[in-house]
This record gives C-alpha cells, sequence and structure tokens, in this order.
C-alpha cells in the first residue's frame, strides 16, 4: 500500500473542480523534459478518460525522444501557435501548472495563464513554490512531479481509470527525472508504483530503449567532441562541459540534443559537481546546467552566481555575458566553495 502523502481536503477540492469542468488546459515549463511532457500527458489521459476536453500547451518545443510518447502529437507549442494557445487558456475552464515553482518558468506562456480567469492548480516537486495558483499541491521530496500525478489520480479513487498509455507517459517522467532510477530514486514506495504501472501493461524495457537509445548520430558525435574539451579541476573535483554556438551549426544541432551531457562528468572518479555552459541560440544568454552528488548543494551556486535554482543535486540558471565570463564566474564559484567541494560525501 502506498502512504498517503496528499492534503486530502486539496485532493477532494480538485475532484470537485472535475465535477463541473468541461476544458481543461495542462502547461509545464520551457524547455519541458521527460517530467514535464510525461506528467502532462499522463495527467491528460486520465482526464479524457473522465470525459474531459484536454489540451496539453507546452511554452516550447521538446526533444526527439520524448514524441513517441502517447499523445505527444496532440501538444500545442506555444511560441509557435500563440493565438490558438493563448484563445484555449483564456477559455479554459481549469489549468493544470505541472512541473514548476514559478510562474516564470512558463516563459511567454506565463502572461495568459496570468491573466485567464480559469482555476488553477499547481502540482510540482521542486522547492520554495510561488503562490499564483488556487490548489497547490507541492512536494520537493518526491522525485517527480509524474509519481506525484499517480499518487493524486490514485487518492482520487482513480486507479482504475488509469490507462496503458496514461502509464506509459507518468512512467517515462519518473525514470527521466531520476536517471533511470539511479538518483533521487531510494524511496521504495517508487518500485511500489512501478510495480502499479506495470500491472497497467506498460513495457519498462520498451520505455528506456526508447529514450535512452534513439539518439541521433549527429547527437552522439557532439558527445564526442564535448568530451574532448571538457575541462576538470581535480582540486574541485569538478568538470566543465561547453557547447558555443558555432558547435552547434557544426554539428546540426537541434534542441535536446545535448540533454542529459551535464550528468556525463559525473562518471568520473572523484568528480562531485559538473557544469554545462551553452550558448542559447535563440535569446542572448548562456544557459547554466549544474548537477551534483551527494551533498554539494549545485542550486546554491546556481542561485549564487546564475540567478537560478533548482534541486539540491540538479540545478540552472542563465549568465548574461559571453561564455568564457560565464566560466570565469563559475571558476570564482569554485574557489569560493573548495572546502564544500573537498569535503563532499559522495
Ligand atoms: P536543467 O539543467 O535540466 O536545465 O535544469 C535542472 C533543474 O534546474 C530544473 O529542473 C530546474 O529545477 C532548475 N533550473 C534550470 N534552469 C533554471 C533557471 O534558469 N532558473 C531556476 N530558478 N531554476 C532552473
Ligand atoms: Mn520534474
Amino acid at each position: 500500500m502506498l502512504t498517503e502523502i496528499m492534503d486530502l481536503d486539496k485532493v477532494q477540492q480538485f475532484k470537485s473542480w472535475l465535477d463541473y469542468a468541461k476544458d481543461i488546459a495542462v502547461v509545464a515549463h520551457v524547455s519541458p523534459d521527460g517530467d514535464a511532457i510525461g506528467s502532462s500527458l499522463g495527467l491528460a489521459h486520465f482526464l479524457r478518460s473522465q470525459g474531459k476536453t484536454v489540451h496539453v500547451i507546452m511554452p516550447n518545443g521538446f526533444p526527439d525522444f520524448l514524441r513517441w510518447l502517447p499523445g505527444a502529437d496532440e501538444i500545442i507549442i506555444y511560441d509557435k501557435h500563440r493565438e490558438l494557445g493563448g484563445r484555449i487558456i483564456m477559455e479554459t475552464d481549469i489549468v493544470c501548472c505541472l512541473d514548476l515553482n514559478a510562474i516564470s518558468r512558463m516563459d511567454q506562456l506565463a502572461n495568459v495563464v496570468q491573466k485567464t480567469s480559469a482555476k488553477k492548480i499547481l502540482i510540482d516537486h521542486h522547492l520554495y513554490p510561488e503562490d499564483f495558483c488556487d490548489i497547490i499541491i507541492s512536494h520537493p521530496k518526491i522525485s517527480s512531479t509524474s509519481e506525484l500525478v499517480f499518487r493524486l489520480i490514485n487518492s482520487m479513487g482513480h486507479f482504475d481509470d488509469i490507462s496503458t498509455q496514461g502509464a506509459e507517459c507518468i512512467y517515462t517522467g519518473m525514470m527521466t527525472d531520476t536517471g533511470g532510477f539511479s538518483f533521487n530514486s531510494n524511496n521504495q514506495e517508487i518500485y511500489l508504483i512501478i510495480s502499479q504501472l506495470l500491472s497497467k501493461g506498460i513495457d519498462k524495457d520498451r520505455i528506456y530503449r526508447r529514450v535512452f537509445n534513439t539518439y541521433s548520430e549527429s547527437r552522439l558525435r557532439l558527445m564526442g567532441h564535448i568530451l574532448t574539451t571538457m575541462k576538470t579541476y581535480p582540486a574541485y573535483r569538478t568538470a566543465l562541459i561547453k557547447l558555443t554556438k558555432k558547435e552547434q551549426k557544426s554539428f546540426n544541432y537541434i534542441r535536446g540534443d545535448s540533454e542529459g551531457f551535464v550528468n556525463i562528468p559525473l562518471q568520473i572518479k572523484n568528480v562531485v559537481f559538473t557544469c554545462f555552459l551553452r550558448e542559447d541560440t535563440e535569446k542572448n544568454m548562456i544557459k547554466i546546467s549544474l548537477r551534483s552528488v551527494g551533498n554539494f548543494p549545485c542550486n546554491k551556486i546556481a542561485a549564487e552566481f546564475f540567478g537560478g535554482g533548482g534541486h539540491l543535486n540538479a540545478s540552472g540558471g542563465e549568465f548574461y555575458g559571453t561564455i568564457e565570463e560565464a566560466e570565469k564566474v563559475f571558476e570564482t564559484a569554485l574557489a569560493k566553495y573548495e572546502n564544500e567541494l573537498k569535503n563532499t560525501k559522495d
């Protein structure tokens, strides 16, 4: 049996909304990852099983390796279909905001979500949720929003309404946000949930292959290139990788091609902290991704040096300047956190 972690008053409130609502929109964060897409589609499948008209709207595009997910082909990409996306959000009865803790994480989509008079629910696992929804279901200790979607459906008494397709989406989000259950995944109940998803007929081994083993040739070559230019800082148990716009062009980079790169240097013995700097082709900034292991709080570095935040072991931010300047700032951070890095328990 799963432990009930949800606040049942909130579950009941959401359930009562569903009694009258007909149209529901599901949205998630910009540059949606496996958990953002998996939780959104998982929730959408369930809501459709309840007779609702559901639109899933993402602020911008998502990586190819998620395209096979049931329902992914119907996702509306807001930065390509602003008018349609905007109209749906303004006219819908409920907006479900998933896998984000701040309205700004929806980028341009935030403007319409703010304006609409629809009821709003937040379902998320990031720290410090902003108070912009009528119902806030926030559980930072849970490793994925997809798990929360499963728990919410379960708590509403609708386990039987989870379809194989919905279960595939939920499993994908749980799997991607834990690196294939290799981090943030010691909670026993994750495996109870997986067992229940398997009872819905999902093929978890196939899902793994579809997500992790369907890369393009150019992504693999880009990975090779990035690793040859990787910088290591043995004294700080840290590694840094970078990707300039020029390199993106010469490797036919498409969005999502560098997904997961930041984790690779953690495979080096004794490395506990990694940074990935990428020149963004759309916005004039450097996107920073940070990862750590053990008790080293990479979200502190993201907040202090790059105006960002995130989880203890996975965080990010932005830098306005050149990639070389961002690298210098990162090195300043390393010097400041030398002791913590040396003493990190991995
Ligand atoms: P990623 O490196 O995969 O882009 O992001 C990892 C995590 O860091 C995200 O799940 C999110 O919690 C956090 N994050 C990434 N970029 C930003 C940012 O610009 N601002 C904030 N506040 N958090 C971010
Ligand atoms: Mn997530």
